[in-house]
Parts: structure tokens; C-alpha cells; sequence
């Protein structure tokens, strides 16, 4: 059979022996209830088995330096009022708890899966999860035990919910496929926090493939191989070795600095999304943190999270870096990040739209709440505020004016504060990026979010398969606009590092470490490699390859140029060999 193709989601090699998982909800005769109070109490028992369990499972996740925060959430849906009042409300009706409670999470699965954008469509899943789950616990039905796996499994699942994940025999696994989920589904973050190769939506991969099948997974190009034969098989497991020996050769830069090859310095930050994720920046040896997305602490929730639980999650942060850099970016909602409790309105273009800091500023309460609470953790660590999608220099001054308000107010009330906390920009928008001396004339640093920026210089969705072919960092245009924002940083005098994806793509270091790129803020398991990639790279030979890159006229040009001067540069022996 040729090769099935998915998503690759999580990277590196698994060889193993499938094992199809299907996790249907059990079935039960519906039948009408006349003591309402009983069948309250037994539905009861059952939700608050589940928040047990869950907490448990949630806790398995945190020891293995995953994040059981996805698992907390299911726990916070199950408590939601609105939830509750619907359960009972179909109790009274006379409906069996098994009933009540497939009648609300079938309609909450309905109005999620309707939603326009991912994050809120992957709720449905999450609902569907927790549906499960408490219907076993009601009819007593037992789960197969994904804590003991045969050695080698290549999980297959039509979709990978967070507690099948958080129970995972780990070390038994040596990928997971699905037939749903893209590459920011909960799926996909928990995987690659769990080091598990993953390739997710192949089609039709249930029918395609059959239990205990041999298969080659490549969790980078997202290829699946069945029943490969020696030659293959031969082919995939040196590649799994030497992607092995180059993990075990960039660990020779653990607790170095930074610098290229002629000793210039630079750092490698890395990117979180809650404090649990400290653990995995430590453990890559990340020098700072170069963004902390905040929304993920107000997502799987039914409101925002208060002054002091902000403040909790920030001084955490802070305190569990030790003085390095936190670079905290505000509330970054819109977009593909929809946050039901906030009352945003359905828009026909949510990339264009009423997103980040233009939400933000026009609702100062829940802003200054945010600012307030990043403030009062500022005593405790050295923390940055970074603002998303500047377009103006009005926002940032706004911002500036509010921080500065909110100072005044902790003084009076004798709370401590960084006086001198730094506010920066994520410069992702094409006119942040062509007014950027602009705004480094009144910001602190810069930060380049390539993902969006990419999207808004090429016009391209990046979620969108059909113009997928558009949205490439190494489209010329999107490589002037990081070679101009950076040059803009560097005449104001202001640091400016990368934040999106492209800060870890290897190919592209020689062209950001020429263009004068001082952070590279990437994920944590990604930290080591990028320093190691940093340590090959010298002046003269960047701004070499910088010259030509420059000069090419296409995305594939400068594609193909760049990974062939990789090539040999790790031929010639200046840098680690790896994989191609
Ligand atoms: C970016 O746009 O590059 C970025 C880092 O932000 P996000 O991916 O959260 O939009
Ligand atoms: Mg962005």
C-alpha cells in the first residue's frame, strides 16, 4: 500500500504495531425517572467521580512536564451553572441521568461544532470527551486500559481527546494517528508536550490501516508508511538514530551562552502558554521566556480569570525564572482564538477584525485587570509587557498611558511594581511593520510574529489548504518585512527578537543571525537545537547566504537555496550532522 499522508503534528520517527482505539460512548436504555432527588444523587456521584478522576489524570500530566490545564478545564465545564441548571432541568422533566446528561452534552457539542473558528469547534470534542466518560462512570462500564499498552503501539483514535492522552502508557508509545484534529488542536499540543511523534487527519486511516499492522509514522512530514518492507524500515530507523544522536549531541549546549561561531552573543527564549509550561522551559534550557500567550489562561472557562488569579499565574512565572526575562504578551482574543464568555460578535473576517488590542482598549476593565495583575508579579521577576497586533502608534501610547495610570494607582496603595517594566511590540501586521521606526521611537523592544505577519504580507489564511501555497516566511516580501523591522530596531537602538514559528526553523538562522535577529524565542523542546544551530553560523558566511537569498525572486528559490547552503554547511562539517 503507497504511504497515507496527514498532518504532521508532532515530530520524529515511530515504528510500531497498530492498535485501533475506539472510545464510543456505551449505550443505555433510556427510561423515565420518577424519584427525581435519587436520580439527582446518583448523577452527582457520578460528576464528582469524574472530577476525581480527572484531577488525577490532570496531575499524571503535570509529574510527565505536560500540562493537565486542558484536563482542569474539563473539570470547570462540568461545574459550569449554565450546565448544571440544563441537567437539572431534564431531570425534572423525568429523564434518567444517563438521558440528562447525553440530552445537554449532545446540545453544547451542537452549538460548538457550529462555531467558525478552531479553538471553540475543539470544545465539542472536549464535551464529547467528558460525555463519555461520565456515562461509563453512570452505567459502570469499564475503558480499555491505556495505561498498559504492549510495547511499540502506534496509536490510532478517530480523534485524540486530552484524557486518553493524559492516560497514556508513554513509554509504550511510538506515535499516534488520527482521523481528526489539525495541528493546533489540543491533540497536537499534547503530543508534542509528550515528545510523541504524531501525524493527525489522515483520511480515512481507520479503514485503511488494520490492527496489528507494522507501520513507519514521520511525525515531521506527516507520512504514514504500512507494512514497509526491509529497505525502509532500514531507511527510517537510521533516521530515528540520527535524529536521536543529534538530540544527544545538542545536549553539549546545555548551560552555554548563546553566541554564533565568531563568539557574538544572542538568546534563545521560549514560548508558553500557562505556568505549567515553565517545567519544559527550564528543562530545554531556555534563557527567558520570549512570550507567554495569556489567552490560554482564559480559555475552558465560563469567565475571565480575576486580578489575583492572573496575578498568580504571572508571579509564578516570574518567580520560577529567577530574574531572567518574562515577556508577557496581553490578551491576544480574536482571531482563531474565540472566547465565548467575552460576548465577541460572529465576524466575516476575524483575522481582520475586532481582535487583541483593539478588543483590549475598548474594554479598559477587563484590560486593566490584565495590566494590573502582569504589574503587581513585575516585583517579583523581570517581566515585559508585550502588546499584540499593533497597527498604530496610538494603540501603543494608549497601553503606555494606561500602565502608566495603573502605577500611580498601586503606589497609592502601596503595592510593589517594576517602576521601570518594558512594553514592547509584536510587530505582525504590515503596517506595524512600515511604521516601525515609528513605534521604536516609544517602544521598549520588538518581538516578530511571524505567523500572523506571514499571513497579512502574503493575504493568505493560514488555515486555509487552497491558498497554503502563499503562506511561506520565505516568500521575498516577508523576508524584506523581517529584514526592515529588525534594521528599524537596530537604529532606534531597541532589542528585537522573533516570536513565531520561523525562529526555529534551522534554515533560516544564517539570514536572521546577518539581518542582526538578538531573541529567538521558540518552543521549549526546540531551545537546544537552535542554540546549536546559532554556534554554527559566522559572520562573513551569513551575510553571504544573506546577500544571495536577497537577491532570488521566489519562495521556492530561496526555500530550495537556503536548505541547500544547510546542507553544506553540515557537510562541510561546521555544523552537527542531522537529518534532512
Ligand atoms: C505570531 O503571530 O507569530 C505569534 C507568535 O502569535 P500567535 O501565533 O499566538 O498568533
Ligand atoms: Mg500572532
Amino acid at each position: 500500500m503507497s504511504a497515507l499522508r496527514g498532518i504532521g503534528a508532532s515530530a520524529g520517527v515511530g515504528i510500531g504495531v497498530v492498535l485501533k482505539y475506539e472510545d464510543a460512548p456505551p449505550t443505555y436504555t433510556p427510561h423515565a425517572v420518577e424519584d427525581v432527588v435519587a436520580e439527582r444523587q446518583r448523577l452527582d456521584a457520578a460528576l464528582a467521580r469524574f472530577r476525581e478522576e480527572t484531577e488525577q489524570l490532570a496531575k499524571r500530566m503535570d509529574e510527565t512536564g505536560a500540562d493537565g490545564a486542558i484536563l482542569r478545564g474539563h473539570i470547570a465545564m462540568v461545574d459550569d451553572p449554565f450546565l448544571r441548571e440544563q441537567l437539572q432541568n431534564e431531570l425534572e422533566g423525568g429523564s434518567c441521568a444517563e438521558q440528562a446528561l447525553a440530552t445537554v452534552c449532545d446540545l453544547f457539542i451542537s452549538i460548538f461544532s457550529g462555531a467558525d473558528d478552531e479553538l471553540t469547534k475543539q470544545r465539542a470534542a472536549d464535551v464529547a470527551d467528558i460525555k463519555t466518560h461520565v456515562l461509563k462512570l453512570l452505567l459502570g462500564v469499564k475503558s480499555v486500559d491505556l495505561k498498559a499498552l504492549p510495547e511499540n503501539t502506534v496509536l490510532l483514535v478517530e480523534e485524540l481527546t486530552p484524557s486518553m492522552t493524559a492516560a497514556l502508557d508513554r513509554p509504550h508509545v511510538a506515535a499516534i494517528l488520527t482521523e481528526k484534529g489539525g495541528k493546533t488542536s489540543h491533540s497536537a499540543i499534547l503530543s508534542r508536550a509528550l515528545k510523541i511523534p504524531a501525524v493527525l487527519s489522515i483520511p480515512g486511516a481507520l479503514s485503511a490501516l488494520e490492527n496489528g499492522e507494522t507501520v513507519i509514522v514521520d511525525g515531521e512530514t506527516g507520512e504514514v508508511f504500512p507494512a514497509p518492507d526491509a529497505a525502509l524500515r532500514a531507511q527510517y530507523t537510521e533516521k530515528r538514530q540520527q535524529l536521536r544522536e543529534k538530540a544527544a549531541r545538542e545536549e553539549a549546549f546545555r548551560g552555554k551562552p548563546t553566541q554564533t561561531a565568531d563568539g557574538d552573543p544572542r538568546k534563545v527564549y521560549a514560548n508558553i502558554g500557562t505556568p505549567a509550561d515553565i517545567d519544559a522551559v527550564l528543562a530545554g534550557d531556555a534563557e527567558g521566556v520570549g512570550l507567554f500567550r495569556t489567552e490560554f489562561l482564559f480559555l475552558d472557562r465560563t469567565a475571565a480569570p480575576d486580578e489575583d488569579e492572573q496575578f498568580d499565574a504571572y508571579q509564578k512565572v516570574a518567580l520560577a525564572m529567577r530574574g531572567k526575562e518574562v515577556i508577557i504578551r496581553t490578551l491576544d482574543v480574536g482571531g482563531d482564538k474565540a472566547i465565548p464568555y467575552l460576548g465577541m460578535k460572529r465576524e466575516e473576517n476575524p483575522f481582520l477584525g475586532f481582535r487583541a488590542v483593539r478588543y483590549c482598549l475598548a474594554h479598559e476593565a477587563l484590560y486593566r485587570t490584565q495590566l494590573r495583575a502582569i504589574l503587581r508579579a513585575s516585583a517579583f521577576g523581570n517581566v515585559c509587557i508585550m502588546i499584540p497586533l499593533v497597527t498604530s502608534l496610538s494603540e501603543l501610547l494608549r497601553v503606555r498611558a494606561l500602565v502608566g495610570e495603573l502605577q500611580a494607582e498601586l503606589r497609592a496603595e502601596n503595592v510593589a511594581f517594576d517602576e521601570n517594566i518594558r512594553i514592547g511590540v509584536m510587530i505582525e501586521t504590515p503596517a506595524a511593520c512600515l511604521i516601525a521606526d515609528l513605534l521604536a521611537k516609544h517602544a521598549d523592544f520588538f518581538s516578530i510574529g511571524t505567523n500572523d505577519l506571514t499571513g497579512y504580507i502574503m493575504a493568505a489564511d493560514r488555515g486555509n489548504a487552497d491558498v497554503g501555497y502563499l503562506y511561506t516566511v520565505y516568500h521575498p516580501a516577508v523576508l524584506r518585512a523581517i529584514q526592515h523591522i529588525i534594521a528599524s530596531a537596530r537604529q532606534a537602538g531597541i532589542p528585537c527578537g522573533m516570536c513565531g514559528e520561523a525562529a526555529a526553523d534551522e534554515t533560516l538562522i544564517p539570514l536572521l543571525v546577518a539581518f542582526g535577529l538578538e531573541e529567538f524565542s521558540v518552543n521549549p523542546a526546540s531551545a537546544l537545537s537552535t542554540r546549536a544551530r546559532i554556534a554554527e553560523q559566522s559572520a562573513a558566511r551569513c551575510k553571504l547566504i544573506a546577500a544571495g537569498a536577497l537577491q532570488l525572486t521566489t519562495a521556492e528559490e530561496v526555500e530550495q537555496y537556503l536548505r541547500r547552503e544547510a546542507r553544506q554547511n553540515r557537510a562541510c562539517g561546521r555544523g552537527v550532522k542531522s537529518e534532512e
